[in-house]
């Protein structure tokens, strides 16, 4: 059997004792597995012996899960918390704080999975329809079950006119909202921000409305990082919050497999050992966006010969550029602190 074992970060085989517990090959710790791995097999996380959750630091977080009693749910939420625990994961990795509203009910963080309601509980149409807004308020990221859905959440991508839209990209936009609120407001860093990105105390709705009712601004792709990001500072951050991760992540993929350009090993930007270990790696920002630039090339590459879209559809500006460093800034001095 294999399980993650999230103390280490790492994948582990296990086997069974005599006492009948898991052990990790990597530790020869015992660990339990998730209950949504034992019970529904959709998490492959596990559990110290020592901790009393029975969910794992992932299901843990979530405090909606989709109505198991439609079948077809059951496979909206395994992509759900697949997507969940990859963005989980790099955030562990770079050490940053992640605790549940549980624990933490003002500065935690915890994940809805919610369904459009069109009928009632006997099926009749509902006068007011209730659609789920995909979006974060107070710690609380809220997803769409519609967006698990491939064929739909394609249909929502042609009708925004997006070239890149993934369930993935989802929970590190969402989670760029939640860490804003940790990070940057009411830190000094709000000064900074205001400067690159501009002033959020912008009027949000109004803000929203112009998007909607006039599309992004023109000549977007000279200053954000996508048309979306030209809606609001927030949404501009969250934008290239979660553009932050998918280099990250993508890297560290890369590093991992051995992967060279030109003789030369890709950086690794995870700072996954603990600090008190003396492993922290803090790679510059320079030499991340160089490796960046060459992976995707081949990444797209490769993507084409496959006859698949770019994978990374993105130019980055000079201007999204500089936020994307800021992002790599913040991350860097907030790497397993303990943020209040
Ligand atoms: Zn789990
Ligand atoms: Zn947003």
């Amino acid at each position: 059997m294999l399980g993650f074992v999230p103390d280490e970060v790492r994948l582990s085989a296990f086997t069974k004792d005599d006492e009948g517990k898991f052990r990790a090959a990597i530790n020869g710790k015992a660990y339990r597995q998730c209950q949504n791995y034992s019970e529904h097999d959709i998490c492959n996380w596990m559990v110290p012996e020592e901790d009393s959750n029975v969910f794992c630091q992932s299901c843990r977080l979530t405090e909606i899960i989709p109505n198991l009693s439609e079948p077809e749910n059951k496979k909206l939420w395994f992509r759900l918390e697949q997507a969940k625990r990859r963005l989980l994961y790099t955030c562990i990795s770079l050490g940053l704080p992640i605790v549940n509203r549980f624990i933490a009910p003002d500065t935690g963080l915890g994940f809805a999975f919610l369904k459009n309601q069109e009928t009632d509980q006997w099926g009749n149409e509902l006068f007011i329809k209730q659609y789920v807004s995909t979006g974060h308020a107070n710690g609380l990221i809220t997803i769409n079950l519609d967006e698990a859905d491939h064929s739909m959440r394609m249909e929502t991508r042609e009708k925004m006119g997006e070239r890149y839209r993934t369930l993935l990209g989802h929970f590190r936009h969402e989670s760029g909202h939640y860490y804003w609120d940790r990070l940057i407001a009411n830190r000094p860093e709000i000064g900074e921000f205001r400067r690159l990105f501009g002033d959020e105390r912008l009027d949000y709705m109004s803000a929203m409305q112009g998007y909607y009712d006039n599309g992004p601004a023109e000549n977007w792709q000279n200053v954000w990082i996508s048309a979306y990001a030209s809606m609001h500072p927030w949404e501009d951050w969250a934008e290239t919050w979660a553009h932050y991760l998918h280099m990250v992540d993508t890297l560290e993929t890369a590093n991992a497999f051995d992967f060279s350009i030109a003789g030369n090993l890709i950086a690794n930007p995870a700072t996954k050992a603990k600090p008190q270990n003396n492993a922290y790696t803090s790679v510059s920002f320079t030499h991340l966006f160089n490796d960046w630039c060459q992976l995707t090339k081949v990444l797209n590459g490769l993507n084409r010969s496959m006859g698949h879209e770019d994978a990374y559809p993105f130019i980055i500006s000079i201007s999204a550029l500089d936020k994307l460093r800021f992002v790599h800034e913040i991350v860097m001095k907030n790497s397993h602190e303990v943020v209040a």
